[in-house]
């Protein structure tokens, strides 16, 4: 192996996703400083390829307030909305956000500006009540698109069919108003054929997502789904639409192929291969996949990694010969993929199952999101009476360190390994 090449190259998703971040809250911070505008958006349906076309900054709230649990102060961002009146019980990233628009801005990776616009799906039902929140501090407008879902479990329909081709008109009309809103709110005229270069660098970033998820079917993995994949899926969001977003996904696929060419594993022993179902526990993101990779196990895929793309794991490509109708094809397709992540977890992960190779799945329902956390156990329930297949079902919040006991999973993940390996043993499998 080429040792400068391999230096070079492994690792370099991590490392450049890092630096796109920093680079992207540092200019984040510019625009707070000078006033400019902004528009604030979700991951499940951003529509940065509209918002793109007029230069408008994105902020992906969500993505801020996660940081504030990475980053270990999330308690206090909490602890200031819940003063303020907010529940307890409600998501924790809707609280966070308050707190960070309480303070102006102020966020432990730079400023945030205000928005001018916002503009988000149905996909969760707490993006509605969000979208409220803004329009009531900002005086901002705010702009719902509203995407039919699935009707049946498992059922989307496709081009070609009636039901798509009414779908596909109704969110066409809202994709043409939200253009000329963005017109008002800029003053900036609409320029088609700057959608179609968005068009094209989100296309690169689709297809790359799709690659890099279909590559860790290898045996070893390449990357881990829940820290690395959770750094690519950063970049996928804030960075759809534009070319840096593009250039990076080129270079992550050929990172991982050559990962898979070399034998490279995300870990050097990989023995258990599982799947991750929820929102990660950012308050001990580090810790928490440590009590996995110290066993042995690496996170293979995850249902988060498809719905928290806006359901770009589906590999949409937009036909630049008709942009708006393809944009709204494209953003009917992969944002009810992502609802259907989210409320049938059970046939994403038998989807999951059948192509990559999987030893155990880890259920992670949180108290802040009960979009991705309800019916949870009963898709544990369906999923073990038609696989045979060892499941781990493990309580606490992405958010929310009171909730997270580390002593207590810790205790739960051993003896999940713990039966993991006596299978192995039973089977003859070392
Ligand atoms: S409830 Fe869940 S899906 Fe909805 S905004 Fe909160 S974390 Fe996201």
């Amino acid at each position: 192996m080429d040792a400068k090449k391999l230096e070079e190259i492994v690792g370099r998703g991590n490392r450049d996703g890092a630096q796109l971040f920093r680079d992207w809250f540092n200019s984040l911070t510019e625009t707070a400083n000078q006033g400019g505008q902004a528009a604030y958006v979700f991951v499940m349906g951003s529509l940065n390829e509209i918002l793109k076309v007029f230069d408008l900054p994105v902020v992906f709230p969500e993505i801020n307030s996660l940081q504030t649990a990475v980053r270990r102060v999330a308690h206090e961002f909490l602890g200031e909305a819940e003063d303020y009146g907010y529940s307890p019980d409600i998501c924790g990233y809707v609280k966070a956000d308050v707190a960070v628009q309480l303070r102006g801005g102020e966020h432990p990776m730079g400023k945030i500006p205000r928005p001018s616009i916002a503009v988000h799906t149905n996909a969760c039902n707490t993006y509605v009540k969000w979208g409220e929140i803004w329009g009531r501090m900002h005086k901002i407008p705010v702009v719902v698109i509203d995407v039919p879902g699935t009707r049946v479990a498992g059922g989307q329909t496709f081009p070609g069919n009636t039901d798509f081709e009414n779908d596909r008109r109704y969110v066409e009309v809202q994709l043409r108003e939200l253009i000329k809103l963005c017109e008002q709110v800029t003053g900036k005229k609409f320029d088609i054929d700057k959608l179609r270069v968005t068009l094209a660098y989100a296309n690169d970033i689709s297809v790359g997502w799709k690659k890099v998820l279909d590559l860790n079917k290898n045996r070893p993995s390449p990357f881990s789904a829940l820290t690395d994949g959770t750094i690519y899926l950063g970049v996928a969001n804030g960075f759809r639409g534009t070319e840096e977003g593009s250039k990076y996904f080129k270079q992550l696929v050929e990172e991982m192929e050559y990962k898979v060419a070399h034998g490279i594993g995300t870990l050097t022993n990989e023995r258990y291969r599982l799947l991750f179902v929820g929102v990660p526990c950012y308050p001990i993101f580090r810790r928490f996949n440590e009590l996995f990779t110290d066993k042995e196990g690496t996170f293979i895929n995850s249902t988060y990694l498809w719905f928290a793309s806006g359901g770009a794991n589906r590999g949409f490509e937009y036909d630049l010969e008709r942009p708006i109708e393809s944009l709204a094809e494209g953003t009917l397709i992969s944002v009810r993929d992502a609802m259907d992540s989210m409320f049938y977890q059970d046939l994403a992960l038998e989807a999951m199952i059948a192509d990559y190779h999987v030893d155990g799945i880890v259920f992670h329902p949180i108290k802040s999101c009960r979009t991705v956390s309800t019916g949870l156990a009963d898709s544990r329930r369906y999923l073990l009476g038609r696989h045979d297949i060892p499941s781990l079902f493990i309580e606490s919040d992405m958010m929310d360190r009171r909730v997270v006991s580390e002593a207590q999973m810790k205790n739960r993940v051993d003896a999940f390994f713990e039966g993991l390996a006596s299978r192995r043993r039973q089977a003859g499998v070392n």
